[in-house]
């Protein structure tokens, strides 16, 4: 069977960098499971996908504008350190969550001063190349349970 919308897809797969720096892998897990066409994978790896059958295996590079974006640099802000007087343990690289107007967002903390602290709300993956490796264990028709609620049960 091959992969199109409302087809259940296991993957195993191993992400790197442009240096082959494995950044995520599914190694020693099990497969990736995802109903295929409705975006819960990545633009560019989702398209690489359809079509595919179980068994096969491919190499795909995906540019940052079909992965995790492009960064925004109006995404890092300097913020007045007194907002985080209630974060005891706050260092360069932690991971927090920012409630703004769109709603709750990740952000990761870049620098601190004695005044401010600098967040970047860009995905950590963003402007990044990706270089995936991907083997196809599964494939098969969607309940249509599946369907209705848009993911694999
Ligand atoms: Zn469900």
């Amino acid at each position: 069977m091959d992969i199109q919308t409302n087809r259940v897809v296991e993957i195993h797969y191993i992400l790197k960098d442009k240096n082959g720096v494995v950044i995520d892998s599914s190694e020693g897990r099990e497969p990736l499971a995802y109903l295929h066409g409705t975006g819960a994978l990545i633009k560019g790896l989702e398209s690489a996908l359809t079509g595919k059958k179980s068994g096969d295996s491919f190499e795909i590079v995906v540019q940052p504008e079909d992965g995790y974006g492009t960064r925004n640099e109006d995404a890092v802000q300097q913020i007045p350190r007194s907002s985080f007087e209630g974060i005891a343990d706050l260092e360069v690289g932690m991971r927090l969550q920012a409630q703004t107007d769109a709603g709750v967002v990740p952000i990761t903390v870049v620098d601190i001063s004695e005044e401010y602290v600098t967040v970047d709300g860009n995905h950590l993956l963003a402007g990044v190349t990706l270089y995936f490796s991907v083997k196809i264990e599964s494939v098969r028709a969607a309940t249509p349970e599946e369907i209705a609620h848009g993911h694999v049960h």
